[in-house]
């Protein structure tokens, strides 16, 4: 597999927490692609948001946002210990700060936004002009690349991807409560499936994954099939 020649886009997209991530940055380690993680674009902004304290329950000051986007850069850089996409606003690595829990807790609200969207589809389009990427999002096979040559849409049971996620954070020494996890997850599947722009949906040629039953193995082994199946000469 890490001889796979051809110059696609892969699109994952798919509910909060069932594991896009993990996927796409396997597959894409394997066949030498790079991985690009678009929620960590959105997390980004919501995270400037907050520190500007431009959220005020569900509201947001869209004026004040808008105006701070056109001054800040956001971008990826790879990070050569742990070899994964480091993200930075302007010279900030921030990687570590977009997963807090307020942040998840606020995404939603900015990620519904007409000018952030249109900003960060912008960048997402630049970053892929010499295609050979995996990203992973709500919209990327519907919206960002409805040409990508490979859709997938994953999908997990609630309740298995409440405790992956869980288990994720408890290993990073978060201290969560498995029940607020289920509730954030459940929120921003309502939110992400109900906006009115972009909403979280699977494209029609998206094929589907859900991986409530597989390992990581399994999972890389059946999007490796995929590939095989698909492009082969
Ligand atoms: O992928 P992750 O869970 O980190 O994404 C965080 C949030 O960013 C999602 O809940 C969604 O609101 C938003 N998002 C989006 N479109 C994308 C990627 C993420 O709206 N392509």
């Amino acid at each position: 597999m890490n001889n796979f020649e051809k110059n696609i886009i892969i699109a994952i997209d798919g509910f909060s927490s069932c594991g896009k991530s993990t996927l796409a940055k396997e597959i894409a380690q394997k066949i030498n692609y790079t991985y690009i993680d678009s929620g960590a674009m959105y997390r980004a902004i919501t995270l400037l948001a907050i520190r500007h304290n431009l959220i005020d329950g569900i509201n947001v000051n869209e004026e004040e946002l808008n105006k701070i986007l056109d001054s800040v850069q956001i971008q990826f850089k790879l990070n050569k210990e742990t070899h994964q996409q480091d993200i930075f606003i302007n010279d900030e690595n921030v990687s570590e700060d977009i997963r807090d829990i307020e942040v998840s807790d606020q995404v939603s609200i900015i990620s519904k936004l007409k000018f952030v969207r249109q900003k960060l589809v912008e960048l997402q389009r630049k970053l892929s002009k010499n295609k050979r990427i995996v990203m992973d999002g709500r919209d990327i096979g519907t919206v960002v690349f409805p040409d990508a040559e490979l859709k997938i849409f994953m999908t997990a049971s609630e309740d298995i991807r409440a405790k992956r996620r869980y288990d994720e954070l408890v290993e990073k020494g978060i201290e969560v409560n498995l029940q607020d996890i289920r509730k954030n997850i459940k929120k921003r599947d309502f939110l992400d499936q109900n906006r009115e722009e972009s909403p979280l949906r699977k494209a029609d040629d998206a094929i589907e994954l859900n991986n409530s039953d597989l390992s990581k193995e399994e999972q890389l082994i059946w999007i490796e099939n995929v590939l095989d199946e698909k492009f082969k000469k």
